[in-house]
């Protein structure tokens, strides 16, 4: 029997208990703090999670993706200059704007490299519990995974602040046809593989886009929080699943808040408190389900 773990990133606690929605509530369920994580930034979260540890003590946090953002972004030549530039000074280079205009900073180069720039380190991937559980001879489906392999959601990340209504409604659109997809994917593996890890962002933009959350905007929030509950039952009701965020949302500041939520459809060998107990909790209920 396989076992699943639908990441679902900015799902919500109290949305998911005040509308009821059981298909994500299940049968067991509860938060868990990320508030280890500062600033509260998706890969990193999602990199606790995989690495049940905090991956800012490896060095790898906002900074080091601003930094490899930077590289990316430079002309090639540049790159050696900035560089050289950053050994002795660790304030941001105030001349991007001027690079860009000139053709020697490019965001595209960004974007088209975005999932290798929001990785973690090798190092840490091989702490990951990916890593772990290929070392038992479990075969592992991990698709467009924040921090590990995400070339999906991850160029959404990239402009998030300021959008059009309009800009928002494309991208949900857009979102939902990746999560409807990769749940798709997920299905027609599943008798090739014995753990899965699904990932969508599409309730985390729903959040940001809906985020005034006025009597219209909370009507067109619960539809996309019974559309996520249609697509997560297609896999619950069937094999044992994890569902879990990586946060949730603050509606009084409009920012993400330092408390994710889980939920299993089995007993958990444990109560996870933060981001990092996930990886014994699937570490235990693999050894235990399948
Ligand atoms: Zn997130």
């Amino acid at each position: 029997m396989p076992f699943i773990v639908l990441g679902i990133d900015g799902l919500d606690y109290n949305l998911v208990k005040r509308w009821s929605i059981k298909g994500l509530q299940q049968k067991y369920h509860g938060t868990h703090s990320v508030s280890m994580i500062k600033p509260l930034y998706t890969p990193i979260i999602w990199c606790a999670f995989l690495i049940g540890d905090n991956p800012v003590k490896y060095g790898y946090s906002i900074h080091y993706i601003d930094r490899k953002r930077a590289l990316y972004g430079y002309n090639p030549i540049l790159k050696y200059v900035y560089k050289f530039l950053r050994t002795f000074t660790k304030r941001k280079l105030g001349v991007r704007d001027f690079f860009v205009k000139l053709g020697l900073f490019s965001y595209n180069r960004i974007k088209n490299h975005v999932d290798k720039i929001e990785a973690m380190p090798p190092e840490l991937k091989k702490k990951s519990i990916i890593a772990e559980l290929k070392k038992r001879n479990y075969k592992v489906w991990i698709k467009a995974f924040p921090a590990y392999n995400d070339a999906i959601f991850a160029k959404g990340r990239l402009m998030t602040i300021g959008l059009s209504n309009k800009i928002f409604r494309e991208r949900l659109k857009l979102y939902e046809k990746y999560t409807r997809e990769l749940i798709s994917d997920l299905l027609s593996n599943i008798n090739k593989y014995d753990v899965f890890f699904y990932y969508t962002a599409l309730i985390d933009l729903a959040e940001h886009a809906f985020c005034k959350f006025g009597l219209r905007e909370k009507a067109y929030l619960y539809s996309y929080y019974k559309k996520m509950e249609k697509i997560a039952l297609e896999v619950s009701s069937k094999y044992p699943t994890l569902i879990v965020s990586d946060h949730g949302f603050d509606f009084k500041n409009k920012i993400h808040s330092d408390y994710g939520f889980w939920s299993t459809n089995f007993v958990p060998p444990l109560v996870p408190k933060t981001i990092m107990d996930f990886k014994k909790l699937i570490l235990d209920a693999v050894e235990k389900y399948l």
